[in-house]
């Protein structure tokens, strides 16, 4: 670019241009959505006009504000990139960046992330964001003396201010009421919504930073042992991204759990509800006191969960071995074994497997016969969007698949069908897991806990994946699969657990996440004075 071509710009004028570029060119799902609920025609046309305006005057105020000789361009710049990202993601899986997602993102590890890295997702950043950020980069801009700026600065956003005073006198009513109906639409415009859940996770974070007192729970928790009883053995699956309805023992079309279909005394549940749509989300309100209406990510920060309980009755041996990402944080006081490395999981091929996390326990099992266990396992499971990576070739069932991570380029079926396999995979692992119980049996009351963190999107509606905010997520990734298995006599605060009427139970009462803290201390035996006993999934009655 030559520069005696170009006229030079003023900052206002750099930041008008890139604004105006960044509605058009960022916010074609949340225009697309607005026009569902929108039909353009009377006196819609003018709100629906009113619209790009509006985040046109966000984006100017913004970029006004916070701009100078040093800040201006590389602030366009960064903007521009992160949205031409954003953009492909909330196009392509009609996700949107709220705080969980800023926080997924920074906390995911270099492996996920390259999950998610692909041919289109370049295409987008490089023609929507560094295409035109070098643009700005290039772009000649004459910076006036500071005096001359400011007054330019202040008559911009009077400007904006007066606009915005005539768009509120004749759109403020059907702001009103569109913001009332249609809140969640908002967390599509771009970049707005990002920049804003950025700045909260920011201000979580140092909230987070300063010291805090840890919330202690359940220090009075203590084993109930009785007379000619055998220590108690369980297993607690915590599964990645199963749905309910591609969960073969819940009626789906395909028969995606044939192994534990064909396991006697398999307790499946019909109606089990997530906390959150996001593993980060989930995992830590499965283990939490607080259930999903009181979760709150800060306060369990600073929180004793369900497995310190565990750990205060210094009478049950604990270990958690974790093939999915890290226990979220549960495990900060009590640590985890990493099973997604060769070093410990001995089952690894393109990537380490499930099964791998049920070799090598003797070490947990034969020692100190006469303690109760808990074995926590943290799957892999459904992790998208790579299904296809997640299962080797026994479970390779149902064909064609989606060999890409570009879940929308290939078609519907090709995606379920991977997503398929995967759950007959964690079918096997499931049945892997009964069996090493059934070896126990004699020793140990043995049981088998398993319940998907979330569901998964698989392409209704143009949406995939999972981690829409809980009000507006689709069930797909609320309503998660969840079974348990007992061996012979199963003593639950010792009673003989009458398995038939659970069964009955899990088929027609609705439970959640919230229960599994009360129901894995009542398994246990655990007296506390936080266990809840009508939480406890075993004290459940018709
Ligand atoms: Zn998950």
């Amino acid at each position: 670019m030559n520069k005696k071509f170009l006229k030079p710009l003023t900052q206002i004028q750099l930041i008008l241009i890139v604004s105006a570029y960044l509605v058009v060119a960022g916010n074609y799902t949340f225009f697309t959505k607005v026009l569902e609920v929108i039909p353009p025609h009377g006196i819609n046309l003018l709100y629906l006009a009113s619209m790009p305006i509006l985040l046109f005057i966000i984006n100017v105020a913004f970029f006004t504000l916070l701009s100078s000789r040093y800040t201006t361009k590389p602030l366009l710049i960064f903007v521009l990139i992160v949205s031409a990202s954003v953009s492909y993601f909330m196009n392509s899986y009609q996700v949107v960046i709220d705080r969980g997602m800023i926080r997924s993102a920074l906390e995911t590890n270099v492996h996920e992330a390259l999950g998610l890295f692909n041919f289109k997702m370049l295409l987008y950043t490089f023609f929507l964001g560094i295409v035109p950020a070098w643009l700005v980069y290039k772009a000649p801009v004459v910076y006036r003396p500071w005096k001359t700026e400011l007054w330019a600065k202040l008559k911009t956003l009077g400007i904006l201010l007066l606009v915005t005073g005539i768009l509120a006198y004749f759109t403020g009513g059907f702001y009103a009421s569109f913001f009332r109906e249609h809140r969640p639409l908002k967390n599509y415009t771009n970049p707005y919504y990002w920049i804003k859940s950025t700045v909260s996770y920011v201000k979580h974070s140092l909230r987070r930073s300063g010291p805090k007192k840890l919330r202690v729970l359940g220090t009075d928790a203590r084993v109930i042992h009785r007379e000619g009883e055998k220590p108690k053995l369980i297993v607690y699956v915590v599964g990645e991204a199963t749905r309910w309805d591609h969960f073969g023992l819940n009626g789906y079309t395909r028969d995606t759990t044939p192994k534990l279909a064909k396991t006697e005394g398999v307790v499946n549940f019909n109606d089990f509800r997530s906390c959150g749509t996001l593993t980060a989300h989930s995992v830590p309100c499965m283990f939490s006191i607080d259930g999903r209406s009181r979760y709150n990510r800060d306060r369990e920060e600073h929180s004793e969960n369900l497995m310190d309980v565990l750990a205060h009755t210094g009478a049950i041996d604990l270990l958690w071995r974790d093939n999915n990402s890290d226990p979220k944080g549960v495990m900060k006081r009590l640590g985890y074994v990493d099973f997604m490395s060769p070093e410990n999981n001995p089952v690894c091929d393109s990537e380490c497997r499930d099964e791998g996390m049920l070799k090598n326990l003797e070490g947990f099992l034969d020692r100190n016969v006469t303690h109760d266990k808990l074995l926590v396992l943290h799957q892999m499971g459904s992790h998208g969007p790579e299904y296809y990576k997640r299962y080797t070739k026994e479970f390779f069932r149902y064909k064609p698949v989606c060999r890409s991570n570009e879940l929308g380029s290939c078609t519907r079926d090709e995606v379920v069908n991977a997503y398929d396999n995967t759950v007959l995979h964690t079918d096997a692992f499931l049945h892997d897991v009964i069996d090493l119980l059934k070896k126990y049996e004699k020793r140990y009351q043995v049981a088998l806990v398993y319940v998907a963190d979330h569901g998964e999107s698989l392409g209704e509606h143009g949406i995939y994946l999972h981690g829409l905010p809980y009000m507006i997520a689709p069930e797909a990734q609320k309503h998660v699969a969840a079974v348990m298995w007992f061996g012979p006599g199963f003593k639950h605060r010792g009673e003989d657990l009458n398995v038939t009427a659970l069964q009955r139970l899990a088929r027609s009462k609705r439970f959640s996440q919230d229960n599994l803290f009360s129901t894995i201390l009542g398994l246990l035996d655990v007296n506390t004075s936080v266990y809840d006993p009508k939480m406890d999934i075993l004290n459940a009655s018709e």
